[in-house]
This record gives C-alpha cells, structure tokens and sequence, in this order.
C-alpha cells in the first residue's frame, strides 16, 4: 500500500466515506518512488508531486475569491489536471479537445491510462465543461491555458522515395495501421517503455533498433531494464543494438553501427518512429502553457505545471 499512498495520500478517508472510486491511482510506474535509487532523490509520484512536498507545496485548492470562465485547450494530462484544480477551486472550465476522446497521449500508450481514467471522472465530479472534435486554435478570452501536447520531432534518417514511417502514437491511436504480416522496425532513439512496450507486442515480429548496448535504456530508473529484456527475449522480438537509422527505404532500413561506422541493410515492411517529440507553437490568444507543449518531458512535469497554473487563476 505504500505507492497508492503516494499516489493519493487520501487514500484511507476516502475508502472511510464510501467513495472508493475518487482514489488517484498509483500507475506502477516506480518512476519517482524508488527507494533504492542510488542518486537518493526525493521520493515523490508522478501523479501526485506534493508527495515528499508536504511541507514546501502551497494548497492548490484555495477557494478563489472570483469565479471566472476559463478555456484549456487540449484534453490531455496537462489539461484535465489543470480544469480539474481550477473547477474544485470554482471556476468554470471548459475544456477543448481537438480529438474525440479525452486523455491525449496518456491515454493510449504507457502506463498512466488508469490516471487519464481518472482525471476524466473528476473533471467530470468537478463540472468542467467538454467540447470533443474541436480545434481550440482560435479560441480567445482573457483565461486561455494552453495544454496541446507534443508533436512528432524531426526525423534525422533519410526516406527514400516510396517509403512510409508512421509515428507512434498515430499507431497507438489506430489512424495508422501495421500490416498484418512481416517485420516492423521501432526505431526508438530514447530507450523508454513506449518502444519496448509495442516490440513486446509484435514480439518476434518487432526488429527494435536501439543507439545502446540493451533495449530500452531508460528503464533503469524504474527497475524495469533486466524485466524488460527478459520479456522481449521471450516474445523473441530482435534488438538491434548500437544502431543508428540512417535510411528509411521500401520494403528496408539502413542501419549504421554507431562505433564501427559499418552500414547493414535489414528488411523489414513498416517502420515505426518512437522518438522524441517537440512543443507545439503558442496560441496567440493563451495567456499561460502546460506540459508538453511547452517542452515535452513526464507525466509528474505536466501536472506540475498544471496545477501551478491553476493557483493563478
Ligand atoms: S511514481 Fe508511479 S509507481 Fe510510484 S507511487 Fe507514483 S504512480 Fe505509483
């Protein structure tokens, strides 16, 4: 019970008053919480920083003393946690989803998809307002928090004429479908769970092409490294180690190795980009931005920011 303390420190008195289902959920993540980490952090959660912040944290929901209408574009973490703190400070929140679910990336891929779940319900317990399939590009007022997320990054490799990468999320989304047969490519230049997560899935199927000597890197920091491997040997998915993607071609990829320079052609009939993400442009009319489209990082930094953002308001 240790971690779903963290994760809500409320736990006990809300399983007393009979309202078991408003428990933030602890994701199993161990991205923050590891006691054993030998860089001795702070223990804290990524779905609730004020763990191990107790004393330093102010209360973030401070009644206000003037109700306003304030707009969040974008319905994913950063968004639903920033309308959810300003609703229970209330305010009236509206939130603007260009996609027509809640939840943004959170919500289809990694860990967190039961805290996506969950800042849905209590935006909802809270009366923020939702408006799904609209672009909030143009919405104006004088209390506009910006929450649009990331965008693909720019891709370093070469694609040959002919040639298709899809990007992760659009594959986690289903507006990119792999095909039914054959070997797909992941390129993942970050060594994260999304890339191992999805080359567990294909299994022996996945060809995953790493700059590092193991699959998935960083997932030292949450213990998950040895597991990981262990899980991607057994569902016999391929790891290509040192490698750098160079070319993206029909039906291949051109793989260099990154000590010895020595360029290899694997084949493979999809290509998959799980690399790293960029902000998105400010809209001209938010008078504040959250998470990922300021800098796209974790789960913790976006509901940080938004919940800083919201003891503004
Ligand atoms: S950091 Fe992750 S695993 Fe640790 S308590 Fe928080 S949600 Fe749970």
């Amino acid at each position: 019970m240790t971690r779903a303390q963290l994760a809500d420190p409320d736990l006990v008195q809300l399983l007393r008053d009979g309202r078991a289902e408003q428990i933030r959920p602890c994701i199993r993540c161990n991205q923050t919480c590891q006691v054993r980490d030998a860089r001795n952090p702070i223990i804290t959660c990524v779905v609730e920083p004020s763990a191990g912040h107790e004393t330093d944290d102010p209360d973030w929901y401070v009644p206000t003393r003037s109700a306003i209408d304030v707009t969040v574009v974008g319905g994913g973490v950063a968004g639903l946690e920033t309308a959810r703190v300003a609703a229970r400070r209330g305010h009236r929140v509206t939130v603007v989803e260009r996609d027509d679910h809640l939840g943004g990336v959170a919500a289809i891929a990694g860990p967190a998809q039961p805290f996506a779940a969950w800042l849905v319900a209590e935006c909802e317990r809270a009366g923020v307002q939702v408006r799904l399939g609209t672009d909030g590009a143009t919405a104006t007022g004088p209390h506009v928090v910006q929450a649009t997320g990331g965008r693909p990054g720019r891709r370093e490799y070469e694609i040959a004429d002919g040639a298709e990468v899809v990007d992760v999320v659009d594959v986690r989304r289903g507006s990119a479908v792999l095909p039914d047969t054959g070997p797909v490519a992941l390129f993942d230049p970050i060594g994260g769970p999304i890339a191992v997560a999805l080359a567990e899935e294909l299994g022996d199927r996945a060809v995953l092409i790493t700059q590092d000597q193991i699959a998935g890197n960083e997932l030292s920091r949450s213990g998950d490294l040895a597991p990981a491997n262990v899980r991607l040997a057994q569902r016999g998915a391929r790891i290509e180690k040192r490698s750098l993607l160079r070319t993206v071609r029909p039906g291949s990829v051109e793989l260099e190795d990154r000590f010895s320079g020595e360029r290899r052609t694997v084949e493979v009939v999809a290509v998959v980009d799980c690399g790293f993400r960029l902000p998105t442009d400010p809209l001209p009319d938010a008078s504040v931005q959250v998470g990922d489209c300021v800098a796209p990082r974790t789960v913790l930094e976006a509901v940080l920011e938004a919940r800083r953002a919201a003891r503004t308001l």
